[in-house]
């Protein structure tokens, strides 16, 4: 196999978005593998797979996002031709500004060329639902990961592929692999989303007022989120619903119905950006895909596959820092 020296069957361990994308790049190579969960796929469960190319208060391209951008929509659009479904679903984003002083930081930078590149032809003529402004991006869209990680469940179990045998070990093992503290620290933090019925348009995701709205059809809206560092558990809070009931009211309006509350653990290293390598005892590592797995999964997926198969060790800042060589 690969000039690692890798024995036959290596073995993923954890099927979220991380665990997945590898999946997937192994088949994609033909490389024999087994991948074993003993959960129903961690955050990637509970996320709304939102990709927005220019986010935060900042209003800042994410992170390597033309490397990565073309590689995750090239991915899903594949899979989408795989299972004969829709997996990737596009959506312009209207960014809405809180505040006129918002409102300037993001007017200074729609001429920047990182900028620019993200913004709608068409921007809308007037701010939207009271907002000091706002503006249209495109490139934005979700990723149903409920649908992703099912679907590819069935495939890996089709092919024969489940199983919890197998070396060397991948642990794609998400928020539960880092806050066990083998890889060091992290700034795991667990956040809440809601599902809400509600009569909005249905046309934008929005983005603005410390949150997110997103339209997945048939009148229902993901709306999120919250940011804990210090309770990293699974359970939905009666102040992270009134949290996310502020924003839904802000970007969307006051009359809506909670159809489901639910809460998983984003895992964080470094802001949102994953780190491979291997750890102490051999073990090789993909995480840290923070607020942005269905961004970044497909592209360091690729770079991990490279690494274990091809021996090409990706750049220092993809890997982590104490990273067996
Ligand atoms: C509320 C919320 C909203 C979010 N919204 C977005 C969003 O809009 N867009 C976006 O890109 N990202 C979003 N995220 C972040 C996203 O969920 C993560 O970036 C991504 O899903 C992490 O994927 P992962 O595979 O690393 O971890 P996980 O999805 O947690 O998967 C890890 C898997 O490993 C399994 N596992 C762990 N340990 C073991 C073991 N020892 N043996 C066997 N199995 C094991 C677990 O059961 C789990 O299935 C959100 C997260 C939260 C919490």
């Amino acid at each position: 196999m690969g000039v690692m020296g890798i024995p036959e069957n290596p073995l993923i361990v954890g099927q979220g978005l991380a665990g997945t994308c590898l999946a997937w790049e192994f088949l994609r190579r033909g490389v024999p593998f087994r991948i074993a969960d003993h959960g129903e796929g961690g955050s990637t469960r509970v996320a709304a797979g939102l990709i927005n190319p220019i986010t935060g208060k900042n209003f800042e391209p994410s992170w390597r996002i033309t490397e990565f951008y073309p590689q995750a929509i090239a991915f899903y659009r594949f899979l989408e031709k795989e299972f004969s479904e829709n997996l990737w679903h596009p959506l312009p984003v209207l960014r809405v500004a809180s505040s006129q002083k918002e409102w300037a930081k993001i007017s200074a930078k729609l001429d920047l060329p990182e900028v620019k590149r993200w913004l709608s032809a068409d921007p809308p003529a007037k701010p939207a639902g009271g907002f000091p402004g706002c503006v249209e991006l495109s490139g934005g869209g979700w990723l149903d990961t409920r649908k992703f990680l099912h679907l590819s469940r069935v495939r890996f179990h089709e092919l024969g592929l489940w199983g919890d045998t197998g070396t060397p070990r991948i642990r794609c093992e998400g928020a539960a692999g880092l806050i066990t503290g083998s890889m060091g620290g992290h700034r795991c933090a667990k956040g809440e989303i809601l599902t809400v019925r509600a009569d909005w348009p249905e046309t934008h995701i929005r983005i603005g007022a410390g949150g997110w709205l997103v339209p997945i059809g048939g009148a229902c809206f993901r709306v999120g989120s919250t940011y804990d560092w210090d309770k990293l558990d699974e359970t939905a809070t009666t102040a992270g619903l009134e949290h996310i009931t502020a924003i839904a009211t802000k970007l969307g309006g006051p009359d809506f119905g909670v159809i489901t509350h639910v809460a998983g653990i984003r895992p964080i290293l470094r802001r949102s950006q994953p780190l491979v390598g291997r750890d102490a005892s051999g073990d090789w590592v993909f995480n840290g895909l923070g607020s942005k797995g269905a961004l970044y999964a497909p592209g360091m997926a690729s770079i991990l596959a490279g690494w274990i198969l091809d021996g090409i060790r990706p750049a220092t800042e993809f890997v982590f820092p104490d990273a067996l060589s």
